[in-house]
């Protein structure tokens, strides 16, 4: 052997000498039963896929870091945040949400844009899109959404018609219907698109005073999309588009970076705001809520390990810091019994010790044993609360605020606050933001789309769907019509 070899072996050390011939009677067999390196490959490889995301499950990741350029202390006692200058190390994945783990890069589906802070005082997962808003604003309706996003239960194939009868079955779902059509539904890749924390969360300063607060993440490269065509005939030509140009920039030592600005809404503001700030269907407008600056955010490094790190990767939205709070958004409250669920299912209970999901902040507790337990499972500590022997204790200096609300349990919709109202937000989306090109591409998007709805039920989904559009803008529900040969009447 030269000195830099590595003797091969077995998982348990035992260095072998033969790697591909089975241990044989003869030269032409039978197989040996006791050729253990032969049963260890086989029942290895066997065991090689782990449960893939039930949603983006098609995804890249990146480290890099995050540094804070603004003071936004006034708002926020996290520690990250305690002064200019400061710095993490981050990770990020980015995913598409309804296809599978081979499924194209550039289908037309919002984009998962999520990040986690290594933060000193414990991992800050954001948890977000590329879109502001999403389909639906409480998580019971999730899996039956998510199933109209997925395959036909007969054929097994996409079905515009299952998609466009649940959206028009469930108007709250226009404002992000309305993005997903646009150019913005199709981005140029990663780089080339912004990330929103999407929900509304708190922030909590020193004084223990809470403000409303919406993160958003904005690419430096600028804005690029594709059309809808050149969307399609990059699924067939490179279905890994977005994933190949995000590992060649940062192989080639372009690095992309994100501005992370925040738009803040005081406890008083949310009490007057027209719409329902936790509503996720709904966006703080920039003019009364300006967008302000507080850091930047860039990608250095592809992992050496797709599976490790990015496979592996778990992020959840119930991972905040002290100084980062939740807030009453139903979407919200439903993903954080969903995330950790979904992970513990995907990767075990412990999934935390996986090294890119382990905080670089010391980590003590009385949780033990379980799947998968690598890091020394607590040792000889002791493993109740509370216990005479060590010195693990529940500081209070790290309580919230209370929550004030004004309801009672059980409470239903305020529709005179506007719970009800789908159709303004996505009719400025598309009046007042988006230019002359950009609508017509929206129309000819959903045209396309909506043309694949099929059965007897269509009409009625049509109708439905078009009445939608009418509520946020008559030139675009008849310019669709026009484009599906629809005769609607509204
Ligand atoms: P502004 O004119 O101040 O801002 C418009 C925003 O829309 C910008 O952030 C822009 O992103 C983004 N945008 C442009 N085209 C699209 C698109 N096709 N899909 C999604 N976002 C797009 O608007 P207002 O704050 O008054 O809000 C008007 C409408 O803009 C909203 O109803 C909402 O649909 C959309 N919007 C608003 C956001 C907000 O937080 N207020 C965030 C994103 C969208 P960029 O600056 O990067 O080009």
């Amino acid at each position: 052997m030269k000195d830099k070899e590595k003797k091969l072996t077995t998982a348990s050390g035992k260095p072998y000498f033969e790697n591909e011939d089975s241990m044989t009677v003869g030269h032409r067999g039978p197989v040996l039963l006791q050729d253990f390196t032969l049963h260890e490959k086989l029942a290895h490889f066997n065991r090689e896929r782990i449960p893939e995301r039930v949603v983006h499950a098609k995804g890249t990741g990146a480290f890099g870091k995050f540094r804070v350029t603004h003071d936004i202390t006034k708002y926020t006692k996290a520690k990250i945040f305690s002064k200019v200058g400061n710095e993490c190390r981050v990770f990020v994945r980015f995913s598409t949400v309804g296809g599978e783990k081979g499924s194209a890069d550039t289908e037309r589906d919002p984009r998962g844009f999520a990040v986690k802070f290594y933060t000193e005082d414990g991992n800050w997962d954001l948890v977000g899109n590329n879109t502001p808003v999403f389909f639906i604003k409480d998580a019971k309706k999730f899996p039956d959404f998510v199933h109209t996003q997925k395959r036909d239960p007969k054929t097994n194939l996409k079905s515009p018609t299952m998609m466009w009868d649940y959206w028009s079955l469930n108007p709250e779902s226009l404002h992000q219907v309305m993005v997903l059509f646009s150019d913005r539904g199709t981005p140029d890749g990663y780089r080339f698109m912004n990330g929103y924390g999407s929900h509304t969360f708190s922030m909590i300063n020193k004084n223990n005073e809470r403000t409303w607060v919406k993160f958003h993440f904005k690419t430096q490269q600028g804005i690029r999309t594709l059309t809808g065509p050149q969307a399609e005939e990059l699924k067939g030509k490179d279905p890994d588009y977005a994933q190949r140009d995000l590992v060649e920039a940062i192989e080639k030592g372009n690095f992309p970076r994100w501005a992370l600005k925040i738009q803040v809404m005081s406890e008083e503001q949310a009490k007057k705001f027209r719409w329902n700030p936790f509503d996720i269907t709904k966006v703080w407008p920039h003019s009364e809520y300006p967008l302000l600056d507080v850091g930047i955010m860039e990608l250095n490094e592809i992992p050496a390990n797709y599976h490790a790190d990015v496979e592996q990767s778990a992020f959840a939205p119930a991972h905040t810091v002290d100084g980062i709070g939740l807030s009453p958004d139903k979407l919200l409250q439903g993903r954080i019994l969903a995330y950790p669920d979904a992970h513990r299912y995907r990767l075990g209970v412990n999934y935390e010790q996986i090294p890119v999901n382990r905080p670089i902040a010391p980590v003590h507790h009385h949780q033990r044993d379980g799947f998968m337990s690598a890091d020394g499972n607590g040792g000889d500590s002791p493993n109740y609360y509370p216990n005479s022997f060590d010195d693990i204790v529940a500081d209070l200096s790290y309580k919230e605020p209370p929550m004030k609300l004004d309801a009672d349990v059980a409470d239903t919709y305020d529709r005179n606050k506007n719970d009800d109202d789908h159709f303004t937000q996505p009719g400025m989306l598309f009046r007042k933001v988006m230019t002359n090109a950009e609508r017509q591409n929206t129309v000819n998007n959903f045209v396309s789309s909506m043309s694949g709805i099929t059965g007897p039920k269509r009409d009625e989904i049509l109708k439905r769907q078009l009445s939608h559009f009418y509520k946020a803008d008559k030139e675009l529900a008849l310019q669709v019509a026009t484009g599906l040969k629809y005769h609607y009447k509204p």
